[in-house]
């Protein structure tokens, strides 16, 4: 393995990528999905004075929740990184908390397309489940399943009411990630992938997974 960092460059992203800076000497990680060039869709709680964005107009006076805002206002200066996905075992293990998860994510249309959803639907309510878990938002656009929100969050020590889950399960109901009726279906309702049987995606190694491996190698030699 012997990667210790998920530092990326800004040019080495794709859409669908879900990336993170730090905030605050590492106490926290603001985490969200980049879905188009120079833009990246997270949730954003806080709504500190900072007047709006020539770059992408995004004012937090007005927009909080889940936004599209530009790369700039994400990182606020901070250095970027990708969480990666499919790890092994001991790779998770190894690595820092909330950096990384040993199960699958969908494919990157599929992610962009969920985020969007989340973006599209945020108006006008008002959830403040992702509060300071801004992680669980990009991990529920990478998975589609709150239970993998839950197990990353875990795993990075944030500290959860037991309720969040049912919630995480409430709000991906809501934004359409997930029909509670028709467990084994969420596939067909999110996108029409040939592999659309592949939601699992632990087959999937022809696909993401090679693209993934690449940049993990870019990583390793850039480090
Ligand atoms: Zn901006």
């Amino acid at each position: 393995m012997g990667v210790l960092s998920n530092k990326v460059d800004k040019s080495m992203l794709k859409k669908g990528d879900h990336i993170y800076s730090y905030r605050k000497a590492h106490l926290y990680s603001n985490h969200g999905i980049y879905v188009e060039e120079d833009r990246v869709i997270h949730y954003m709680s806080s709504s500190k004075s900072e007047g709006g964005c020539t770059n992408c107009g995004y004012d937090s006076n007005k927009q909080r929740g889940v936004v599209k805002t530009c790369l700039d206002c994400f990182l606020k200066g901070h250095s970027l990184y990708r969480f990666e996905y499919q790890v092994s075992s001991a790779h998770y293990v190894a690595k820092r908390s909330a950096t990384c998860y040993t199960g699958s994510c969908n494919k990157p249309n599929v992610v962009v397309q969920r985020a969007t959803r989340m973006l599209n639907n945020n108006g006008g309510s008002n959830l403040n489940l992702f509060e300071k878990n801004s992680m669980c938002f990009a991990v529920l656009c990478k998975t589609g399943n709150p239970n993998s929100a839950q197990e990353v969050a875990a795993k990075s020590k944030v500290k959860m009411a037991l309720g969040l889950l049912d919630d995480l399960w409430t709000l991906a109901a809501l934004f359409g990630l997930i029909d509670p009726q028709l467990d084994d279906d969420q596939a067909a309702e999110s996108d029409d992938v040939d592999e659309s049987g592949d939601v699992g995606g632990e087959d999937d190694e022809d696909g993401d997974e090679d693209e993934d491996a690449g940049e993990d190698d870019v990583d390793e030699d850039a480090g």
